[in-house]
């Protein structure tokens, strides 16, 4: 009796308590990556939005005027728990709570048995110190990743390297096709003196002076040395995940160019690769693994004794990485993330190409070559014994001239 009296007492105060605020979600035909921007948030508001069945990911970017600021949880319309007390997944170490500006994205975690983002309510809890809000999501026409590109500012310091405004240009260009994205727009701009030896506050002041206005976009810092508060390192992403647009906190990563191409190749990758939601295999020296099932970690003997032979050592995402080897979920983490241009069709897929030279280069066998033309008006691919990558695995066009990928079938 006096059970089902608490029980009455309880229906009667959820169905007194507030709604959460719902969230109409437009998305119009061609938009690949839809934001939408939710204002006069304070601690505590809900939210709630529908998705369609069509989403490869989507993220939710919070804002505070002082102290720290997040999505307390995200939950799904089945009820999973994809960001809980604002960790990802079950982990009470992967915090996403962050001074200013944090991001929490769908899927950063495959414990859930999926990382497919279901149709249907989600529904959002923000924390901390909450202004406002944006909801970024990314959809296809089939919720298939298609391929994209990203677009980059290259905010480049003076005195690093010599030739180092064609040795950024390679940087970039080697960098991609990376996870069937490709290297989109590109900006020079130059960073102040100052920063050639970029310091943790300078860091954060030069982030937030970052002025494109594209979006999604990633802003990426080139300098000679980059200080952290505990020492000297080669990269560095400003949020994990982080802000695919300018002037925040969260807006970029820093690469200290060595001058080796490949090393620089990786470690911007490697930024990249946090700043679309990866987090350290096993970080060091916290010891702490990331949200991902199919990941290989390195236990912590072999931390402080041979890192090199940690089974992780090959990952991309392992703080020591000597490879740039990605899993499966790690991709997945990176192709719902905001940080690209996306192609959303099957019809973008076999977008019309056209070279104004016949494609003739020297294909030596599995080695995937770059081959740069320009766009004619009526285009068409015909190449045989060779695999032209279509947008799906890399390839995008874009008025002007694109970079297609060949590579000898399989
Ligand atoms: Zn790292």
């Amino acid at each position: 009796m006096r059970a089902r009296a608490i029980g009455l007492l309880i229906s009667v105060l959820s169905s007194c308590a507030d709604e959460p605020r719902r969230i109409d979600v437009e998305l119009r035909d061609g938009e690949d990556v839809t934001v939408i921007p939710i204002d006069d948030l304070a601690h505590g508001d809900r939210i709630v939005f529908r998705l369609p069945s069509n989403i490869v990911g989507f993220s939710i970017a919070s804002f505070a005027h002082e102290g720290t600021v997040g999505a307390y949880y995200i939950v799904s319309p089945s009820g999973i728990r994809w960001v809980d007390d604002y960790r990802v997944g079950k982990n009470p170490e992967l915090l996403l709570s962050d001074l200013l500006v944090s991001v929490a994205a769908v899927p950063q975690t495959d414990v859930f048995g999926t990382m497919d983002v279901e149709p249907g309510d989600w529904h959002v809890r923000f924390g901390g110190s909450i202004d406002r809000a944006e909801l970024w999501i990314r959809r296809t026409e089939d919720g298939r990743f298609r391929g994209g590109t990203v677009d980059v500012d290259a905010y480049v310091a003076p005195n690093i390297l010599d030739n180092q405004e064609s040795y950024v240009r390679s940087v970039l260009e080697a960098t991609f096709p990376w996870v069937g994205l490709t290297l989109g727009d590109v900006r020079y701009l130059s960073l102040p003196a100052e920063y050639t030896v970029l310091d943790a506050s300078e860091f954060e002041a030069a982030l937030t002076a970052t002025s494109g206005e594209r979006m999604p976009m990633l802003n990426v810092l080139f300098v000679a040395m980059l200080n952290n508060l505990d020492g000297t390192v080669r990269g560095k992403a400003a949020r994990l995940p982080g802000y695919s647009g300018s002037r925040t906190l969260a807006s970029g990563v820093a690469v200290a160019l060595e001058g080796t191409l490949e090393e620089d190749v990786y470690i911007l990758r490697h930024e990249m690769g946090h700043f679309m939601g990866l987090f350290h295999t096993t970080d060091y020296p916290t010891g702490v693994v990331d949200p991902l099932l199919d990941t290989p970690q390195c236990d912590e003997t072999l931390i402080e004794t041979a890192h090199h032979e940690c089974p992780d050592a090959g990952n991309l995402m392992s703080p020591w990485m000597i490879l740039d080897g990605l899993t499966e979920s790690q991709e997945r983490v990176i192709r719902g993330s905001s940080a690209y241009r996306g192609l959303s069709s099957a019809k973008s897929m076999t977008a019309s190409i056209s070279f104004s030279s016949p494609i003739s280069p020297t294909i030596v066998p599995t080695e995937v070559r770059k081959v740069t033309f320009s766009m004619e008006e009526r285009p068409m691919i015909s190449c045989s014994g060779v695999r032209v990558e279509t947008p799906s695995n890399g390839v995008s066009c874009r008025s002007g001239s694109f970079r297609v990928c060949l590579a000898l079938a399989r």
